[in-house]
């Protein structure tokens, strides 16, 4: 009997329908809520409209942001895309030179290179999700590239010790995207702290949400200088939370153009509070990780990236695969799901849907042959893990895909 054409009956021992919205996120604080009134009564919105010498929410959030990753400095912009388009271009990229990065990564990520000028040159993933350390090796040779922006997908995090030593070995310039691992950590060093550069993303559905919005971190005084006149400071950078010394800016501040992407103080006034709170929240997506995980390991048909001891993830999704499931299958496993009330996504699907791409979706990038890649990608699912959800709630969602992918499983093709 073929699963496609066979809908999935619901025998007995099949979960109850899951009822609750996996894009509903918990609303912004109260704290928050007021200190975004606060700058609406004020009318001063834009993040250079101060008084005296006050601190702009923004310039407080740079400042925050800046401490809490440890880092030097720390640039406020519009969104997580538009902090890897100016990275690249703060730390020298000249265009139509080739940019490395993980096949398997969201679509703003070769959008920013190619925004920036570059050309994507596409690496292998691994089944663990993460950039595959002997093809980047390979195509770094191959192509002579300076540069690495290196996408923590999904939250996976390459092994950091050896990827850095390859990329200090071949000179390369590692800026990381880190839109998905703000709270993360390697061996107890932050994510982003490896780099050039890191870009995060305050966009909602990553961890602390302000409808859009970005952060730029760097200990490099040249390039942080570069990329405040290019996220149009105007001359108006002294007034920034962790940015360079007035003189770093001496040399490059007409030279540079100004390509307007800040945040506002609207946007950095209920970041300031939900920063303060986002260890506290790495811990709760990790436990909600953690129900589904141990229920989804019991199930021999699926594999689960093993996430190596070194790492300190946060789990605000989960990736799985089913390896050599056929487009017939993954279709069915998807409609059981969905009927109870379970929407995973799939990254094998040959258009791409919602927030999913695959490389073979961005036709303004030159083709590139990426068989590991394309075969991970058409077993892998994916779902995001709201806080909203209890661990209760989390139970009943990994019994249902644990039971809709153990049925299918038992099916004979
Ligand atoms: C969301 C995201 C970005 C870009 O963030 P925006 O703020 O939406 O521009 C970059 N990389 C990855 C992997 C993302 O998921």
């Amino acid at each position: 009997m073929s699963a496609a054409s066979d809908p999935i009956q619901a025998p007995a021992g099949t979960p109850a329908r899951f009822e609750r919205s996996f894009t509903q996120q918990e609303p912004i604080a109260e704290d928050a809520i007021a200190a975004a009134v606060a700058v609406l009564r004020s009318g001063r919105l834009h993040r250079y409209n101060t008084v005296g010498d006050e601190l702009s929410p923004a310039a407080e959030l740079e400042r925050n942001f800046a401490a809490y990753q440890g880092a030097r400095y720390c640039l406020a912009c519009a969104s997580g895309g538009y902090a890897l388009q100016i990275a690249l271009r703060a730390a020298g990229l000249k265009a139509g030179e080739p940019v490395l990065t993980n096949a398997f990564t969201l679509a703003p990520v070769p959008g920013a290179i190619a925004a920036a000028g570059g050309r994507p040159v596409l690496i292998e993933i691994t089944e663990d999700l993460v950039i595959d350390i002997d093809d980047l090796e390979a195509k770094a040779r191959a192509s002579g590239a300076r540069f690495l922006m290196l996408s923590h997908m999904r939250g996976h995090l390459a092994d950091m010790e050896r990827l850095m030593a390859l990329a200090d070995r071949l000179g390369l310039i590692v800026i990381e995207d880190c839109a998905h691992t703000m709270g993360a950590a390697w061996n107890g060093v932050k994510s982003g702290r490896f780099g050039r550069a890191a870009c995060f993303s305050t966009q909602t559905y990553k961890h602390i949400n302000s409808g859009e919005g970005g952060l730029l971190t760097s200990d490099d005084p040249e390039l942080m200088a570069r990329a405040t006149i290019l996220s149009g400071s105007y001359m108006l950078y002294r007034c920034h939370g962790a940015g360079p010394a007035d003189a770093e800016f001496e040399e490059l501040r007409l030279d540079t153009p100004n390509q307007s992407g800040r945040m506002d103080n609207l946007r950095a006034a209920i970041l300031l509070p939900q920063l303060a709170r986002l260890d506290e929240n790495v811990e709760r997506w990790n436990e909600r990780y953690r129900v589904i995980e141990a229920r989804l390991r019991e199930v021999s048909s699926l594999h689960l990236p093993v996430r190596p001891a070194p790492e300190h993830y946060v789990g605000s999704s989960i990736q799985f695969l089913a390896p050599g499931i056929d487009e017939a299958r993954a279709e069915a496993f998807l409609e059981a799901t969905r009927k109870l009330g379970v929407d995973l996504k799939w990254f094998g699907a040959a258009a791409p849907v919602a927030f999913t791409s695959s490389h073979k979706s961005w036709r303004y990038v030159d083709p590139q042959l990426l068989p590991r890649t394309d075969a991970v990608l058409a077993g892998l699912f994916d779902m995001r893990i709201p806080l909203t959800f209890s661990l209760d709630d989390y139970r009943h969602v990994a019994e249902i895909i644990a039971v809709s992918a153990q049925m299918l499983a038992s099916e004979v093709p």
